[in-house]
């Protein structure tokens, strides 16, 4: 396995597998790899067989981040996350340090960003206004420095990989984009690298997000329910755990993103809940 932390050499390396014909598929991560992140590694490695590469980069990256966030303390763990991938069997990690990925920013050098436009504006978007700005910008450099086939993003981030699509379809990059299923805990938490905030208490609660999700499927199995109802019945679910506080919890259509007003099967539902300062979040199909 090759550990690559220039962004020059990561892009070198990508056109001599090009041109050797080579299939490349990418899984971005910022690190502190768990479970999930794994599975969309090996997602990859079936995407571009024995004879291909499969590329695992690992940047936190500060454009998705408010000033307000935890981009200083998110978790980090270099040397496990390098112990996983050699054995999930990735051949490269890439790993660019701020200076590699937005060179001059620190002079005001650096000036252009990826906006999507439609699908980013609610849920995560309207409680992180710079988010996606930030994953869309880092992804398509990603992608243009690594040139991967293919790309695997998990559904966990059920928003962030529909922009992405949109992006890819957009701006035509020619790479194709793998959606791959949320991995969970034992008690049905989805795995998460910001679970490592979480107190004993907080972690033994926040399989509330969850819970809610498989009450909503409930409640929407037979019958269609109005979302309105739906969402205050859901903030009255979340108060069993003491320590959460609801972020937002809306119904919306899987293609558009739109939010519904009739929550029937086929919805997706998404929510964002806080524990104390860390904030988590979840969403599935009805
Ligand atoms: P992150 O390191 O949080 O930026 O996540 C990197 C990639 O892993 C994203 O495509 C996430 O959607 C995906 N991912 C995160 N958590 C999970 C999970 N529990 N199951 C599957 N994929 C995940």
């Amino acid at each position: 396995m090759r550990i690559v932390p220039k962004a020059a050499a990561m892009q070198k390396l990508a056109r001599h597998w090009k041109r050797a014909g080579v299939k490349i598929g990418l899984v971005p991560t910022m690190g502190y790899l768990h479970a999930g992140h794994l599975s969309l590694v090996r997602e990859a490695r079936q995407r571009v067989g024995k004879t291909g590469k499969v590329v695992v980069s690992i940047y936190v990256n500060p454009t998705q981040f408010a000033p307000t966030e935890d981009l200083a303390n998110y978790p980090r763990d270099l040397e496990r996350d390098l112990k996983m991938c050699h054995a999930e069997g990735a051949d490269v990690v890439f790993m660019p340090g701020d200076a590699e990925m937005y060179p001059g920013k620190a002079e005001g050098k650096y000036s252009t960003y990826v906006v999507e436009e439609n699908l980013g504006r609610g849920m995560e978007g309207a409680a992180r206004p710079v988010h996606f700005r930030g994953v869309t910008t880092v992804v398509a450099k990603l992608f243009n420095l690594v040139l991967p086939d293919v790309s695997v993003f998990g559904q966990k981030d059920f928003q962030q990989a529909a922009i992405i699509r949109r992006m890819v379809g957009d701006l035509n990059f020619p790479v194709q984009i793998i959606v791959a299923p949320t991995r969970r805990e034992a008690d049905g938490l989805a795995m998460s690298s910001r679970n490592k905030y979480l107190d004993a208490e907080q972690r033994a609660q926040a399989v509330i997000l969850f819970h809610a999700l498989q009450a909503a499927k409930k409640a929407a199995a037979k019958k269609t329910v109005r979302a309105a109802r739906l969402k205050k019945d859901l903030q009255e679910f979340i108060t069993a755990a003491p320590l959460a506080r609801l972020d937002y919890v809306e119904f919306f259509d899987p293609e558009t993103l739109q939010p519904v007003a009739q929550v029937k099967r086929g919805t997706h539902m998404a929510l964002a809940v806080f524990f104390s300062k860390t904030r988590l979040i979840d969403n599935a199909q009805i």
